[in-house]
């Protein structure tokens, strides 16, 4: 017998229909004796529903009253949830995140966990209850309702997981586990069995969003082992996890991340001296826009080209800044390029393996794909190219890692 975090979202609690199913799933596992605890989200298209209420009666809403608001949304999935699990003679309590007493700090809509009160929770678990807690909401200190930002289930459910010392906590959404990419761009694209923490997190901050960043960090600080899963669909799903130092042979490579929301930016003609690269971008982190790529060239003339990434949205607000960074620096211009994408291959089986860029570039030059920018880290390299490549680009790194094959016998390892 184990206890068991279970996460729904919303497409998966989205009707009354779906919501029966859901219970259907947490009675049969109340049944083979497990403690289970169940975090929802609201029924699908809820939130954003009150999100455009509440701009109806105000342009900037309140922050304390938009968290009154957005949370309710939860609140509602717990009791038609509970009633369904009573239903089929489960007994169930629903938790607003008050009542469990998820204590947050005070930033409203972007609030974060501080601690939980495990005490209650674990006494209701005592007297056989099912717990069915409300995500996405929490209490600052003075018994004001907050929300931890759009996506948040994920990370009240990791957060609970932690806090009971859970054996696991699932996350069961409307795909069936993490992918080596995108299935829409490779369709040799393979669910992962297993992928660590650290490689999850290079994957989704680039664009394969199954899970919310922040859950994945969550999960990773407190080691709970994490598994996505589809709600409907029976399956394994895919477990992350610490990395397993005791397997033979970790594939080099888990998969291929990309990301088509940046833009880049190059001051071009800059003196080559001390402080010209803390002048550029202090005044774009001044600005509070983020920066990801940076290169920048050795001079020949005593004058180099600066060239860094954003996010697409910042780069009107970041060429502004230049223009005027350019002009105090005695820089020639400012150019920018927003039909860019990032590509990145990610594995932690890199750190033993050499290679691997040249193996990655040599993919890309096969198939003509101009590398703009090169960075890398300890398990992930990225290259930006032109994003009419991206595509080309995945396909073809997905295939020289041999991302498309099953991998050999993995019942040996
Ligand atoms: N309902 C919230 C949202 O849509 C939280 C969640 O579903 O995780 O962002
Ligand atoms: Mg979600």
């Amino acid at each position: 017998m184990s206890l068991i975090v279970q996460k729904f979202g919303g497409t998966s609690v989205g009707s009354v229909e779906r919501i029966e199913q859901v219970a259907e799933k947490v009675a049969k596992f109340r049944r083979q004796g497990h403690d289970v605890v169940v975090v929802v989200s609201a029924m699908s298209g809820e939130t954003n529903r009150l999100i455009e209420l509440a701009h109806q009666v105000q342009e900037r809403p309140v922050p304390r009253e938009m968290d009154v608001l957005i949370s309710t949304g939860e609140q509602v999935t717990t009791a038609l949830l509970s009633m369904a699990l009573d239903k089929r003679g489960v007994k169930a309590r629903s938790y607003t995140g008050g009542q469990v007493r998820i204590l947050t700090d005070d930033a409203h809509t972007k609030a974060r966990i501080r601690e939980i009160d495990d005490q209650r929770l674990h006494a209701s678990l005592a007297e056989g209850y099912v717990l069915v807690v409300a995500g996405f909401q929490g209490v600052d200190e003075h018994g004001n309702i907050t929300t931890l930002g759009r996506g948040g289930s994920d990370t009240t459910a990791v957060a609970l997981a932690a806090a009971l010392k859970a054996d696991e906590c699932q996350i069961y959404t409307d795909v069936d586990g993490v992918y080596t990419t995108d299935p829409r761009v490779v369709d040799g694209a393979r669910r992962l069995d297993r992928i660590t923490f650290e490689e999850m997190l290079e994957m989704a901050s680039m664009g394969s969003k199954v899970l919310q960043i922040r859950a994945v960090e969550f999960a990773g600080k407190y080691q709970v082992p994490l598994r996505v899963l589809h709600s409907f669909q029976d399956g394994p799903g895919t477990l992350i996890t610490l990395e397993d130092t005791q397997q033979m042979e970790t594939p080099t490579i888990a998969g291929i991340a990309f990301n088509r929301d940046e833009a880049k930016l190059t001051v071009e003609g800059v003196p080559d001296m001390p402080g010209i690269a803390y002048h550029i971008l202090g005044p774009i982190g001044d600005a509070n826009i983020e920066v990801d790529v940076i290169v920048q060239n050795i001079s020949h003339d005593k004058t180099t080209d600066f060239t860094f990434t954003v996010g697409r949205n910042d780069l009107p607000r970041a060429r502004e800044v230049l223009q005027q960074v350019a002009q105090e620096i005695n820089a020639r211009e400012v150019t920018a390029d927003s039909r860019i994408a990032k590509v990145s291959v990610v594995g932690v089986g890199m750190r033993s393996h050499a290679g691997v860029a040249s193996q990655m570039f040599q993919a890309l030059a096969e198939v003509g794909i101009n590398i703009q920018m090169i960075t890398t880290s300890e398990i992930k390299i990225s290259v930006i190219i032109e994003e009419k490549f991206l595509e080309l680009a995945v396909r073809a790194l997905h295939s020289s890692f041999g991302l498309d094959r099953e991998p050999m016998d993995e019942s040996a390892a």
